[in-house]
């Protein structure tokens, strides 16, 4: 057990690092967070903070002996630079290595028994003209690495719209486009000795490829499909020999969940967490990191609601402190660029 006092050390400096290091404080932990952006809206909130880039193996040295143990908040951090601080971190990052290519992603989980989309490696036009032969449109082209939020991706809707389509300059990936009645996510946490825990199934919607809001109670399908993914889920933490929040996407189809993604974090559709469950996914993280007992994960409310702030509709948020049961987070960003995540707001209907 990581004894109060420590420093945890959080690659990434977003939002999801910021509410890691107030869900830590606590505790009794310090937060330092490396971050390669000088703005981080989690150095605001963290005892120390490290701003340089991810391949640069002197800071990252300094950073890693200054903390006890590692996590991180964005998934995209590279996992090669952080072979020397393997020991310190949680989760490990084999996890990444699987997440952050969308074409792993999928033969990682269908390998444990999971349904993906139908999908093709595409590497260039050749590629995508066999991917289309053998899975059809409509579908989408997504960048196998670090696409978010609807970013590196066009949908095709037909083989001759993709002759006039200029390829990404990247290794990308091709899916058949799955006709769904909902989305949902898993989220769970695994602690360092294989216990693991979920929290309820939020269903979510998306707009623009972005997160707006999750919901629960979940519509029934998502409630029926629920346990499956679950099962799926697990058997994901327990071949990566995962610790912390692991966070799984589904679609509820006729035909049962199909995955969609990973990501090896805390999640945006686990905001609903901070005060809609007993203990917040972020609280959850820092325990299963620092070897502590997890904590319940049980649902309080009635009904919640999470809804994400994005861009310039953050700007006069506040109004909603007005609403019985509403919970502003404001993530201290100063640009309300438009598609950008500001804030969330979470109303909580209690029982
Ligand atoms: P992603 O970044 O892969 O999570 O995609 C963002 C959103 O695009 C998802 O949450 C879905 O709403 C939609 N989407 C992505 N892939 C597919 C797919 N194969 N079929 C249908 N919708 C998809």
């Amino acid at each position: 057990m990581l004894s109060p006092g420590s420093t945890i050390g959080i690659l990434g400096g977003g939002q999801l690092g910021r509410m890691l290091a107030l869900a830590a404080a606590p505790l009794g932990y310090r937060c330092h967070i490396y971050t390669p952006e000088g703005d981080s809206v989690a150095a605001e909130v963290a005892a120390s903070c490290t701003v340089a880039p991810w391949d640069d193996c002197e800071k990252l040295a300094a950073f890693a002996a200054e903390c006890e143990i590692i996590t991180l908040e964005f998934e995209n951090v590279p996992a090669a630079p952080l072979a020397p601080f393997e020991a310190k971190l949680a989760p490990h990052p084999r996890a990444l290595t699987v997440a952050q290519d969308r074409l792993n992603e999928k033969a990682f989980v269908a390998d444990l028994g999971g349904q993906p989309a139908p999908w093709a490696a595409v590497d260039d036009a050749e590629d995508l003209a066999a991917a289309l032969e053998r899975i059809g449109a409509p579908g989408i082209l997504k960048t196998r690495r670090e696409g978010y939020d609807g970013k590196g991706q066009w949908r095709i809707a037909s083989a001759h719209e993709a002759d006039g389509l200029r390829l990404p300059d990247q290794p990308a990936i091709y899916e058949g486009l799955v006709r769904f009645a909902h989305e949902f996510s898993v989220i769970l946490v695994r602690g360092r000795d294989g216990a693991v825990r979920f929290w309820d199934s939020a269903e979510n919607h998306h707009q623009d490829g972005i997160l707006a809001t999750s919901r629960l109670p979940a519509a029934p399908l998502i409630v029926e499909q629920v346990p499956a993914a679950r099962e799926l889920a697990a058997k994901v933490a327990a071949a990566l020999g995962y610790v912390g929040v692991l966070t799984l996407e589904f679609f509820a189809t006729d035909y049962g969940p199909v995955f969609n993604e990973m990501a090896p974090r805390v999640h945006n559709s686990g905001h609903w967490t901070i005060e809609g469950a007993v203990t917040s996914q972020f609280e959850n993280h820092i325990r299963a990191i620092c070897g502590l007992p997890l904590g319940d994960t049980t649902t309080t409310a009635r009904a919640v609601v999470m809804t994400n702030l994005i861009g310039p509709a953050a700007l006069d948020a506040q109004v909603v402190l007005a609403e019985p049961g509403a919970h502003l987070h404001l993530y201290g960003k100063h640009e309300a660029r438009e598609g950008r995540k500001m804030g969330h707001v979470t109303r909580i209907t209690l029982a």
